[in-house]
């Protein structure tokens, strides 16, 4: 980030207007652009604080762009204080969007305020800027590292997209890390000249590419949540019922093509209705939500559970064959009643009647459920809290 920071301004006095007009401009519109989309879309994490690090690369070039009309300073204090906020928001924006906390402020307003109070220092001490360039790359560079890392590790948005964001940001931390080495390099060269518009051109490219990854990020986001919303129930989190039998249909699909059996299972709260009328209403729905989290402790990760509507809900279970969706039928049972829910102190009891079948694959969505509700009223027949199979 620091472009003509990078040359010593006793040595190297090449310096691109145009380069800088130019960057400036492009950055204040990628400010404009992801602001806009922040604006209208508040609940994206880390859209924000992404908005504000292309803010202070925007005022960074500017300052870049009128330094030799403003004091000294002011303009070393400003280059450094934008370029190492540009840096730490990139990482905080990556570590918010993908759920993590924020590292302790205090940390980095400590290194920020080192950088501040060094550079006005060492300017007055030292004839050249290669301390103030050497220590605020590092704050940069690490900055941008840890953001790519957070990035590429993926927390719990794993979505292919981010690799483009942490690829930039990866490179651009590398180098903003290398680059004093490549400076003291090439000081003894011709091309120290031409290294400043190098780093400028980098710098504005990488911030570009950026844009382009945190406004991607930003499309998966919203997209992901209406994904989510069509296929999952409101008051659960699990497929709707729609969303279930269209995975159903795939999963029999492949069971054929596969000769794998696959195993579907109603389950139906018992007595619900006295819950319900016992509890209240607002009860009977953390009944629901705890007999949820029941379930998916009992499943696999290619198992796949939906609610059918009111209290009931269906399981079905890849590859698996008639003993082995017994097994989780029974010790699905034997939870829901072993935990019951806890509410000021007094215990509901919640228990499920489970109905269970096997398909091969050559049949419809809808028979192998009618035949698996036909077992689960069996079962509530038979007296509750039990299963049954229906061949
Ligand atoms: P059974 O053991 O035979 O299944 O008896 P039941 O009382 O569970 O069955 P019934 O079908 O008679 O009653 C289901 C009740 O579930 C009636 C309805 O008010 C309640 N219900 C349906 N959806 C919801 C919901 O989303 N939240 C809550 N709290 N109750 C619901
Ligand atoms: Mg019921
Ligand atoms: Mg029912």
């Amino acid at each position: 980030m620091n472009a003509a920071e990078a040359a010593p301004s006793t040595t190297v006095t090449v310096h691109n207007p145009t380069l800088v007009i130019l960057a400036t401009l492009l950055l204040g519109i990628v400010t404009a652009v992801v602001s806009t989309v922040w604006h209208f879309n508040r609940n994206i994490p880390g859209l924000r604080l992404w908005a504000l690090s292309f803010f202070f690369a925007a005022v960074f070039s500017f300052t870049l762009l009128v330094r030799d009309h403003i004091p000294e300073v002011l303009s070393v204090v400003l280059v450094q204080a934008t370029s190492a906020l540009t840096a730490y928001l990139a990482w905080l924006g990556s570590r918010a969007y993908m759920g993590r906390p924020a590292p302790a402020h205090w940390y980095a307003g400590a290194a920020v305020g080192a950088l501040m109070a060094a550079p006005v220092d060492l300017t007055g001490v030292l004839p050249h800027a290669n301390a103030r360039f050497l220590l605020a790359g590092l704050f940069s560079g690490t900055c941008f590292l840890l953001a790519a890392h957070t990035l590429a590790d993926g927390g719990f948005r794993r979505v292919p997209m981010r690799y483009l964001l942490a690829g930039v940001m990866g490179f651009h931390g590398a180098w903003v890390l290398v680059r004093p080495v490549v400076f003291r390099l090439a000081s003894q060269s011709s091309l120290l000249e031409q290294l400043p518009q190098w780093v400028r051109l980098e710098a504005t490219v990488a911030l570009l590419l950026m844009a382009f990854g945190v406004l991607m990020l930003a499309n998966e986001f919203v997209t992901s949540g209406l994904r989510h919303l069509a296929d999952a129930d409101p008051l659960t989190g699990v497929f709707n019922r729609r969303a279930f039998l269209t995975l159903l249909d795939k999963g029999l699909s492949r069971a054929q093509r596969t000769q794998a059996p696959l195993a579907v299972l109603v389950v139906d709260l018992d007595h619900f209705k006295k819950i319900n009328d016992t509890w209240g209403h607002q009860s009977g729905d953390d009944a629901l939500r705890h007999f949820v989290r029941r379930a998916e402790q009992c499943l696999r990760r290619e198992d796949v559970l939906g609610r059918q509507g009111g209290e009931e809900f269906s399981i079905f279970l890849p590859a698996t064959d008639g003993a082995g969706a017994a097994k989780v039928a029974e010790r699905l049972r034997v939870q829901v009643q072993a935990e019951p829910l806890q509410i000021d102190q007094r215990n509901m009891l919640v228990t499920v009647s489970i109905g269970v079948t096997l398909s091969t694959g050559d049949e419809s969505a809808e028979a192998v459920m009618q035949r698996a509700d036909e077992a689960m009223y069996l079962a509530k027949k038979r007296g509750r809290n039990r299963v049954e199979m229906q061949a």
